[in-house]
């Protein structure tokens, strides 16, 4: 370890021995929207050894009032999320060692990720994923951190299996739709955003630094307009049906429709077969006989009967201005044969 992380050491509960573990660790951090790049650019600085950054979005300008790693370039590029922030990560830090999967996580990456990571972020803004997360982390005996931010609120759950209260001792089931207010709806100020993120960071670095009798123990919630602070002490759930009973109904999710509509926002996800790799080029060649097509390394964009798609290289492709499932899949099949 080099002067590079001197300051860090200092703290205490950190020092030269808390340094090399962080150093030796591997984190996974799931959403690389305003919560996600706050946490990996802190997590990146303070030296942890692999960042794995998913998300299945592209770079958008209402993105940039809270998305600290993104610019107007990344935007302009159409750049996929955990592809724009590598490039930054990598900017601050030549040596540092991250993957970006610019995918949709399903149950099978989900447990790609914790078996490749010591940790996992939550950087969402779906309780479908968090789920998905808890099961993944519950069946393979790893913690993950959730996280989340709203208007002026904020709050974190560490979860470590075995130790405490997992998020469906909180949460038995899925919250219904619309049930829980969304950035889309009650916005969000970026502070607040930064605030869980940090909060979410110094957490992980007790548990990367082999100190997690230091976290918090329970749900910490925040509140910036009166500026109020209390964590929540929660037991676990003796007849959990994650951690008690071992039953991992989101892991075990038949992908089935392989679509998803997209909360808020008016369009539908098509997903292809894992493995799909789609030859862009040709796409776009074949796909210009309908309309005019953008295409970067990562996708391309176009117009199929006046919905906005985005297809990526992966074969998922968002199209916008549809919420029904079977007409996005009815066009996904009419442009693409599949
Ligand atoms: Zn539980």
């Amino acid at each position: 370890v080099t002067g590079r992380y001197d300051r860090q050491m200092l703290v205490p509960w950190v020092g030269p021995e808390g340094q090399a573990r962080i150093a030796a660790a591997s984190v996974g951090i799931v959403g690389v929207g305003a919560l996600g790049c706050t946490s990996a650019a802190l997590l990146a600085r303070a030296g942890v050894g692999h960042l794995v950054l998913v998300d299945r979005d592209l770079v958008e300008e209402t993105n940039l009032q809270r998305q600290l790693l993104f610019t107007e370039a990344h935007v302009a590029g159409r750049v996929p999320k955990a592809r724009a922030a590598c490039e930054a990560l990598r900017a601050a830090r030549a040596e540092l060692d991250a993957d970006a999967w610019d995918l949709d996580l399903g149950p099978e990456q989900a447990r790609e990720l914790f078996a490749r990571c010591d940790l996992v972020l939550d950087g969402t803004d779906n309780y479908e994923t968090r789920f998905l997360l808890n099961d993944a982390s519950v069946e393979s005996a790893k913690p993950w951190i959730y996280a989340g931010a709203v208007s002026t609120y904020g709050a974190v759950l560490v979860v470590r299996p075995g130790e405490g209260p997992c998020l469906r001792c909180l949460f038995p089931t899925l919250p219904p739709p619309a049930s829980a207010p969304t950035c889309d709806i009650a916005g969000v100020l970026g502070p607040a955003a930064s605030a869980v993120a940090s909060l979410q960071a110094s957490e992980a670095l007790k548990l990367l630094a082999g100190r997690p009798d230091l976290c918090s123990r329970g749900m910490v919630q925040f509140e910036l307009t009166e500026l109020s602070l209390r964590v929540l002490p929660h037991p676990r759930d003796g007849g959990c049906p994650c951690c008690s009973r071992r039953q991992f109904d989101f892991l075990e999710e038949r992908e089935g429709s392989r679509t998803h509509r997209l909360c808020g926002r008016d369009s539908v996800m098509v997903l292809a077969p894992r493995g799909t790799r789609l030859d862009l080029p040709t796409l776009e060649a074949r796909l210009s006989a309908f309309g005019p097509v953008f295409r970067n390394p990562y996708l391309l964009q176009t117009v199929w009967e006046e919905h906005p798609v985005t297809l990526y290289a992966d074969g998922r492709a968002m199209i916008q201005g549809t919420k029904d499932p079977v007409r996005a899949r009815a066009l996904y099949a009419r442009f693409l044969g599949m």
